[in-house]
């Protein structure tokens, strides 16, 4: 059983355990009376982007409009900084901050999210919050599968029938899929970019390898300018640069199939989506429909807006990560490097490496590519029906195309 608590304005609800699935990373719909529909409504299965899309934002994405085969339906994207940032934020507290104005507003009664668990602040816990002032207490990025929509049935408990979501792509995916039956006047749904997620216990050996003191580690992040950033809790900030970072003697399944093989980084069923991949060491917004637009207007004059940048060539890093990926059977991409010549390419990616909209397609790149090769590998028989065509479109240009059976 998990902890059981709460406060004024703050549920952290009591959730049933997970049923066993395959291939499942947590959503939260399997510990609810849904569990039956994660067939239908899990990523991982048997996804319908094109139908979810046009539910959604009244259509599917244009492959010939701007970036859209890339990242999904759009209205609008931006650089963007919450100014000035909120302190605890995982960068300058958009996400939270957007939710919060919702509750200030009266738009919604309660916001679901992951909070920090009270034992284990990496371990995510789901969260209702109803007082905007305790969305402070949900900032920052947490490591590991993350039960989401578990409180979606204590929230309906509860009478909230206004609420916004904040979640990753494969909980907004099942979100979506359910949305029609749960009986809601409104709902909001503010996602995150998503990728190379594990659980908290891989996430705890991770910090272990990077550091002496992995209890004080109170932030980390992989940041678009190819550095680690880690923060302690005594002040002190460290930045390592990925190609140094000690991965080689990490367990080859470190990061599970599910995140290795997820098709939608951007998370193209959110109504905004807010990240940092193309924003050049700011935020992105990618708002998507009508609502998204709706919730980022509430905080106009709080967050500075620019058009994104973009500098640099993808082609050959995404070439390089196929090959390597390819290579590495399955397990981690390392490249084999002498230690000298690291140094050198560590300080030469942030200059040379694709930066801002061309490092975000490049990353979105790397993971239609790693999808195709670890599902080729480990499940096969999953690509017919679990790989979009907006996927494989991604990944033609790899020279990587659906085999026999796998369209
Ligand atoms: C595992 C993981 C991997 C990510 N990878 C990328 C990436 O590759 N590229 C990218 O652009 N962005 C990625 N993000 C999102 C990024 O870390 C920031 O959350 C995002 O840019 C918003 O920053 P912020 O300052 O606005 O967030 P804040 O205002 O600090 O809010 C963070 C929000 O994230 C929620 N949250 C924290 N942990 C989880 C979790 N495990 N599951 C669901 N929700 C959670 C919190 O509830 C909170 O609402 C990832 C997030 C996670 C959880
Ligand atoms: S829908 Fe969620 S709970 Fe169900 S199998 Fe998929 S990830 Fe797991
Ligand atoms: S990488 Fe994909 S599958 Fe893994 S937690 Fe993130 S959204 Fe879910």
């Amino acid at each position: 059983m998990l902890d059981h608590s709460h406060d004024a304005g703050f549920v952290v609800p009591s959730v049933a355990p997970a049923a066993e699935r395959n291939m499942c990373t947590d959503c939260g719909l399997s510990r609810t009376a849904r569990a039956g529909s994660c067939g239908v409504a899990c990523q991982f299965i048997q996804p319908d982007y094109p139908a979810a899309e046009t539910r959604i934002h009244g259509r599917a994405r244009d492959i010939t409009r701007g970036d859209e085969r890339f990242f999904g339906p759009y209205r609008a994207m931006y650089r963007a900084a919450l100014t000035p940032p909120a302190p605890g934020a995982q960068w300058t507290g958009i996400t939270t901050r957007l939710a919060q104005k919702l509750l200030e507003d009266g738009a919604v009664d309660a916001v679901l999210c992951m909070g920090p668990d009270a034992q284990d602040r990496w371990r995510p816990r789901p969260v209702i919050v109803t007082d905007p002032a305790r969305m402070a207490d949900v900032r920052g990025m947490r490591m590991g599968y993350a039960p989401l929509l578990a409180a979606l049935e204590p929230a309906q408990a509860a009478g909230h029938k206004r609420i916004a979501v904040i979640g990753i792509p494969c909980q907004v995916y099942a979100l979506r899929a359910i949305e029609a039956e749960l009986g809601l006047e409104r709902l909001y749904v503010i996602g995150t970019p998503c990728s190379d997620n594990t659980t908290t216990e891989n996430f705890h050996g991770f910090l272990s390898r990077l550091t002496d003191a992995p209890d004080t580690v109170s932030y980390l992040e992989f940041r678009a300018d190819y550095h680690v950033e880690m923060r302690f809790d005594d002040g002190t900030v460290r930045e390592v640069p990925f190609l140094k970072l000690p991965l080689s003697d990490l367990p080859r399944d470190f990061f599970p199939l599910t995140c290795r093989t997820c098709v939608d980084y951007t998370n193209a069923l959110a109504d905004i989506t807010v990240g940092y991949m193309a924003g050049t060491g700011a935020q992105w917004l990618i708002v998507r429909n009508a609502r998204g637009a709706e919730i980022l207007d509430r905080i106009k004059d709080e967050v500075t807006l620019s058009d994104p940048g973009s500098a640099g060539k993808r082609a050959g890093s995404v070439k390089g990560f196929a090959a390597n990926t390819a290579r590495a059977a399955g397990g981690l991409p390392l490249r084999k490097m002498p230690d000298w010549a690291r140094g050198i390419v560590a300080w030469l990616m942030p200059k040379i490496g694709p930066r801002g909209l061309e490092f975000a397609r490049a990353r979105v790149e790397m993971k239609a590519v790693e999808t195709i090769l670890h599902l080729r590998r480990e499940k096969p028989k999953r690509m017919r029906t679990m790989v979009p065509d907006h996927v494989w479109k991604l990944a033609e240009p790899y020279d990587l195309t659906p085999q026999d059976g796998e369209r």
